[in-house]
C-alpha cells in the first residue's frame, strides 16, 4: 500500500510536469549520480543487501532517460566546466562506488550500448582479490552462523538473536550502523570476535559473489579502454573521518600510486566511502590537493554549482526499488516536495 500511495504521488509529479519545471531550475547545476551496483533481475532485490542495486532493466531505462533529458559527460569535462564557469545546461555525470565485478559484467555493456560513460571509483586494497568489505563480512557472519544467536562487546555486551532471517537482517543493521563510526581497530576486533563467537569465517563464495566480488586488475583496464573513467574510493574503504591524519594520507597516497601503476594514467578523482555529513573533513580536502587529486565526490544529496567546494561535490543516490517516476523526481529535485 505504501509503495502505491508513493507510486502514485511521485506520478503526480510527472503529469503535473512538476519533474519538468524543477529539473529546468535546476540547469545550470552538475547532477552528479551514484550507482553502486548493477545485476540481472532476481528474487534478491527483496534483501536488505540489495538496497544499493539496481536492476540491468531500471539501469537501461535510467539511462535512456539520462541521455533524453541531460548531457551525460565525463568527469573530465564537468570539472573543467564547474572550474570556468561554463555549466551549458542538464550536464549529468554517472558515477560507480566501490569497484564490484558486476559494474563491468552488467554495467558496462549497458553503458556501451547507449555511447555513455562513468566513473567507476575503486578500493584498491580490494581489486583482484576475494576479500569482502568489512560490512559485508558482518553481514556474511550473521546471515550465514549456524547458531541460535550470538553476544558481541560493543559498549557493553549485546546479545542479538539469529532465530530467523529478519532476526539476522536486524542484527546486521544494528551492529553494522553501530560499527560504522567506531575506529578502525574496534571495527576489526569485532569481526575476529563474531568469527570467534560463531565458528564462521566469511568467504565471498557463501556469501554472494554477484554482488560483492570486485573487479582485476585486468577488468579495470578493460573498463579503461572502453572509455570509462577510473577514480579512487581509498585503499581499504575506511571512513576517513575514523582515521588519524596520517592514516587518511596514506589511504589517498596509496590508492592513487597504486590505480596510477595499474593504469598507467593519472588518477585524480576520489570518491569519499560512506561520503556522508562528517565522514570528510576539512583536513581531507588539503591532503588530496596536496596528493593531486582534482575533484571529489560525497553522498550528500544535491547538485554542483562552480562556487561550490570541488572536494565536497554533491551525488544523487539510486537504490533499488526506485521506479521511474521516484528516479525522475530524485533527478531533478522534486522529490523534496514529498519528503
Ligand atoms: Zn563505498
Amino acid at each position: 500500500m505504501r509503495s502505491k500511495l508513493k507510486h502514485f504521488l511521485y506520478s503526480g509529479l510527472e503529469w503535473g510536469h512538476i519533474n519538468d519545471i524543477a529539473r529546468h531550475r535546476r540547469k545550470k547545476a552538475l547532477l552528479i549520480i551514484t550507482y553502486h551496483s548493477v545485476l540481472p533481475p532476481s528474487e534478491k532485490f527483496r534483501n536488505f543487501d540489495y538496497r544499493n542495486c539496481v536492476t540491468t532493466d531500471s539501469f537501461a531505462a535510467q539511462l535512456r532517460y539520462l541521455k533524453k533529458k541531460y548531457r551525460v559527460i565525463s568527469l573530465k569535462e564537468a570539472e573543467e566546466r564547474l572550474q570556468n564557469h561554463d555549466l551549458h545546461g542538464y550536464e549529468c555525470v554517472i558515477t560507480f562506488d566501490d569497484g564490484f565485478l558486476n559494474n563491468r559484467r552488467y554495467a558496462m555493456p549497458i553503458l556501451q550500448s547507449l555511447g555513455l560513460s562513468a566513473v567507476f571509483y575503486v578500493t584498491s586494497a580490494f581489486i583482484g582479490t576475494e576479500e569482502m568489505l568489512w560490512t559485508e563480512k558482518v553481514n556474511a557472519i550473521l546471515m550465514n552462523a549456524q547458531t541460535e544467536g550470538v553476544t558481541v562487546q560493543l559498549d557493553e555486551p549485546v546479545y542479538y538473536s539469529l532465530q530467523n532471517t529478519k532476526k539476522r537482517e536486524e542484527a546486521s543493521v544494528h551492529l553494522r550502523t553501530w560499527l560504522k563510526y567506531q575506529p578502525v581497530r574496534e571495527q576489526e576486533r569485532v569481526v575476529r570476535a563474531l568469527i570467534e563467537a560463531t565458528g564462521y569465517t566469511p568467504r565471498l563464495v557463501d556469501s554472494d559473489p554477484e554482488r560483492y566480488a570486485f573487479m582485476t586488475w585486468d577488468d579495470v583496464r578493460v573498463m579503461r579502454d572502453a572509455g570509462m573513467e577510473i577514480g579512487s574510493h581509498t585503499a581499504h574503504h575506511y571512513l576517513l573521518n575514523m582515521l588519524t591524519e596520517k592514516e587518511s594520507y596514506y589511504e589517498l597516497k596509496e590508492s592513487r600510486e597504486t590505480i596510477e601503476k595499474e593504469l598507467d594514467q593519472a588518477c585524480t578523482f576520489f570518491s569519499y566511502p560512506n561520503g556522508a555529513v562528517g565522514n570528510f573533513l576539512p583536513v581531507h580536502f588539503k591532503q588530496l590537493a596536496e596528493l593531486g587529486y582534482t575533484n571529489a565526490v560525497t553522498q550528500v544529496p544535491g547538485v554542483n554549482k562552480p562556487e561550490d567546494n570541488i572536494y565536497a561535490l554533491n551525488r544523487v543516490n539510486i537504490s533499488a526499488g526506485m521506479d521511474m517516476s521516484v528516479f525522475k523526481a530524485y533527478c531533478s529535485g522534486a522529490y523534496k516536495l514529498l519528503t
